[in-house]
């Protein structure tokens, strides 16, 4: 029986070899390519159901790719970058990938992260009645009413604008810009210092309910954005952490 399927982008042969074993023993089914003409064409041979893309490919940029694979698919794609290539991960989020790993990486991070964006491509972010859900914290749509562990949140419009967009990409790394288009608009996709301050007021908001720790249910990327917990996230959190 054959996993989801994977394109695995790497021009590294080692490199993409040993990912690309370690991935197969995982159960996935591995196409790999070393150059971005490669990936288009295993792409439009076999529509993988995820891509993991190396940025810096020998005839291509990797964002060209990412491009491409939008303007056709929702299908996840995950980035691995180099240290240091902070401008490139922007550009790649921006053009629609999902997430980044910055190389090197642990393979089990990189299975965590595959199984959360495959997880969140395979539902619906919100449920037939409208609401979003992660953990503790439910937003409803249609009355427009936060709660945490069912008591009542106070938010203004703004707050819950960005709860909303937030709990729509659940497991997925948010640009500023990203963030600062869809609850702000077009005009202040550079005021970051806004995001900054809205941010920790619902990170706030959020945790005053008592007896509820909701540590690392929106994490800082530095330099990029922000990172949102999914569905695994409370498995995670100690049931008495300290936090
Ligand atoms: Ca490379």
């Amino acid at each position: 029986m054959s996993g989801p399927a994977l394109l695995l982008v790497e021009d590294e042969d080692g490199a993409r070899r040993t990912l690309a074993e370690y991935l197969t023993r995982r159960g996935y089914d591995v196409y790999e390519a070393a150059t971005a003409k490669e990936a288009m064409r295993l792409w439009d041979a076999h529509r993988a159901d995820l891509v993991l893309l190396d940025l810096g490919l020998p005839d291509l940029d990797g964002v060209d790719v990412i491009r491409r694979i939008r303007r056709e698919a929702t299908t996840p794609i995950i980035i691995l970058s180099a240290r240091g290539d902070e401008r490139d991960k922007i550009g790649g989020l921006e053009a629609g990938a999902d997430d980044y790993l910055t190389k090197p990486f642990a393979t089990d991070e990189l299975n965590a992260r595959i199984r959360a964006v495959l997880r969140r491509a395979g539902g619906p972010d919100a449920d037939a009645a409208g609401c979003l859900r992660l953990g503790p914290i439910e937003l409803d749509q249609v009355r427009r009413e936060v709660t945490v562990a069912s008591t009542p949140v106070r938010l203004t419009p703004r707050e819950y604008e960005l709860l909303k967009v937030l709990l729509s990409n659940q497991g997925r790394v948010l640009t500023k810009a990203r963030l600062l288009r869809a609850v702000w608009g077009l005009a202040y996709a550079e005021e970051s210092a806004y995001l900054h301050v809205y941010v920790n007021r619902l990170r706030r908001k959020l945790s005053a309910v008592s007896g509820v720790s909701l540590e690392g249910l929106i994490e800082t990327e530095p330099g990029i954005g922000y990172r949102v917990a999914d569905g695994d996230w409370l498995r995670e959190v100690p049931p008495s952490g300290d936090a």
